[in-house]
């Protein structure tokens, strides 16, 4: 659409594409993939990114629009499907990708024909992921990538892994890593089942031998890994714990459905429940308030915020919810392995409560969030790290 024919206003422009794009393909009667590529070509799959990408160039605050009028249509939600690519891949693609990368890559990844996972955890570090050691080596066009990941959500699913790895083991651990998009169907890639306190294996380990990706695939420059990964990290941020809901919904709603449910009138558990209640809500308002300054649409630190709360709340909330259900809290429905097809998922209380126990690791535990939050929002002295300026293949590690 030409500049010319945009309406006065951006909120003006987001309904008009909602109203084409419903009209023209009925959520009811059109199957998931067909909506989602209409949607992503009327620029309604991230409205901040800019035009030709899945986005119109406006605030990221209008997503809320597209994304409530659909679900209320009955239509389909890419982040659910694709809850690593939509929430973390894509960014990280639009910010730093090439012109080539970004057509090859948005489209699929929003309308969930192709999967994306996280490659950065290692065995050896986590918290400290700056500090990994899966080996990339150029070898003409191509690197030659060695190495071991794990806690890898959804890669038993995947078509792509973004990766981080060691390009250049004599500079600091931050400065010696390269970013690749890597095909996880290729020769040498081995993806293995770990399974989780639910009994689900929603996350795997991930084995390198001799996978060799193109260097058209790398996303940034060499040595710039460190850099391109901040962003994937803070959108994972705001994609885990910055979602709002409606008032009273999520697992504040489910927490106040069973203690109807149960009618107890105990008023020190009801005093407990409108605790929960109003931190949830000021959690709410916190998130709604900081996508509101988000202009952009890049989140910086104080995603750590959103994602510190989240995670803590959510995991009292489930506590609560159980200490509700008396002995029927501890009844499990089965811990036969599954491998679900998406992430962060539950079918039942229990199964929600166990679940939640993850929420203050993954993504960062609460502990580097309050380091995070300490050092790059309140300015405070920074934690005491004696390896940031030697060479990586200088520092003992296990
Ligand atoms: C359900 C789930 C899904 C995940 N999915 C993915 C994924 O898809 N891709 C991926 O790459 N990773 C994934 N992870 C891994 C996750 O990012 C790491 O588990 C997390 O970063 C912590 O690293 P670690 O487990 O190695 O713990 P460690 O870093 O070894 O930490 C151990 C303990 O030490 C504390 N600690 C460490 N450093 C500090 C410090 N400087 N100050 C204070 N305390 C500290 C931690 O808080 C923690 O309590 C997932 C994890 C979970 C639980």
């Amino acid at each position: 659409m030409a500049v010319l024919d945009r309406p006065a206003t951006d909120e003006q422009l987001v309904n008009e594409r909602l109203d084409a794009l419903l009209t023209e393909h009925d959520p009811k009667a059109t199957d998931a993939r067909t909506f989602l590529g209409a949607q992503f070509d009327a620029g309604l799959a991230w409205v901040h990114f800019p035009e030709g990408y899945g986005g119109l160039g406006v605030s990221p605050k209008l997503q809320r629009t597209v994304n409530e009028r659909i679900a209320a249509a009955g239509g389909p939600n890419s982040y659910w499907r694709n809850p690593i690519g939509a929430g973390m891949g894509a960014p990280t693609v639009v910010t730093h990708g090439t012109e080539e990368q970004k057509q090859r890559y948005l489209k699929p990844l929003f309308t969930a024909e192709e999967i994306w996972c996280q490659l950065f955890s290692e065995p050896g570090a986590g918290s400290d992921v700056a500090s990994l050691a899966t080996r990339a080596v150029r070898d003409g066009d191509e690197w030659v990538v060695n190495g071991q990941k794990v806690w890898t959500t959804l890669a038993h699913l995947s078509r792509w892994g973004m990766l981080v790895a060691r390009t250049d083991p004599e500079q600091p651990k931050h400065r010696g890593l390269t970013y690749f998009v890597v095909d996880m169907q290729a020769r040498g890639v081995e993806v293995r089942p770990l399974r989780q306190i639910t009994g689900e294996a929603e996350f795997n380990e991930v084995y390198f031998t001799d996978v060799r990706i193109p260097d058209a695939e790398r996303l940034g420059d060499v040595g710039d890994g460190w850099r391109v990964s901040l962003t994937t990290l803070m959108n994972e941020r705001v994609s885990i714990g910055g979602a709002i809901a409606p008032k009273g919904s999520g697992p504040i709603g489910e927490a106040v459905k069973i203690w109807k449910a149960k009618g107890l009138g105990d008023p020190a558990l009801k005093d407990e429940l409108m605790k929960l209640w109003a931190e949830a809500e000021v959690n709410r308002l916190t998130n709604i308030r900081a996508s509101q300054l988000r202009a952009v649409g890049t989140p910086g630190p104080e995603g750590s915020t959103a994602k510190l709360a989240f995670a803590e709340l959510n995991k009292r909330v489930y506590e609560f919810c159980l200490n509700l259900m008396g002995p029927e809290g501890m009844l499990y429905g089965s811990y036969e392995m599954i491998r679900p097809e998406t992430a962060m998922g539950a079918d039942s209380l229990q199964k929600a409560f166990l679940r939640a126990r993850a929420n203050s690791i993954e993504g960062g535990t609460s502990e580097v969030m309050r380091n995070i939050l300490g050092e790059r929002v309140l300015g405070l002295p920074g934690d005491v790290r004696v390896d940031k300026e030697l060479p990586w293949s200088k520092v003992p590690r296990s």
